[in-house]
């Protein structure tokens, strides 16, 4: 299922190590190699989708499931009671840069919007 050229597919094998803090039976929570806040989690979905663009309707459990994850990964890291961001970068102009879909859960200081 996994996409051997895909460096998220790689992670959520297991070839390629990461700081994993959640997981769950379709999604995984790791943290960024280059934090952009004092907690910068990401939460990938285990199946290969490029970009929220890519998904189709019968992906709506596995967003489900990233998001979720995302909420339990908020929690877990205490941010969630002063406010976190949840951020899903897709194509060129939204910045998203590994094409394996995924969302930062990032938290820890006040966050600045609207984003540059
Ligand atoms: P995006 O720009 O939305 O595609 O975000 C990609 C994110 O992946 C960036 O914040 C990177 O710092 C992060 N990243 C890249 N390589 C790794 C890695 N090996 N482990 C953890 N995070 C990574
Ligand atoms: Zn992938």
């Amino acid at each position: 299922m996994g996409d051997p050229n895909c460096l998220f597919c790689r992670i959520a094998a297991g070839e390629i190590p990461a700081e994993v803090v959640a997981e769950s039976e379709t999604a995984l929570a790791f943290r960024d190699i280059d934090p952009k806040a004092p907690v910068h989690v990401l939460v990938i979905p285990r199946e290969h989708v490029r970009s929220v663009d890519a998904a189709e309707d019968g992906h709506r459990g596995l967003l489900g499931d990233v998001l979720l994850l995302a909420r339990d990964v908020a929690r877990a890291e205490g941010i969630a009671p002063g406010g976190f961001r949840t951020v899903l970068n897709s194509g060129d102009d939204g910045g998203q840069v590994v094409q394996h879909l995924h969302a930062h859960v990032l938290g820890g200081r006040r966050l600045e919007w609207p984003p540059g």
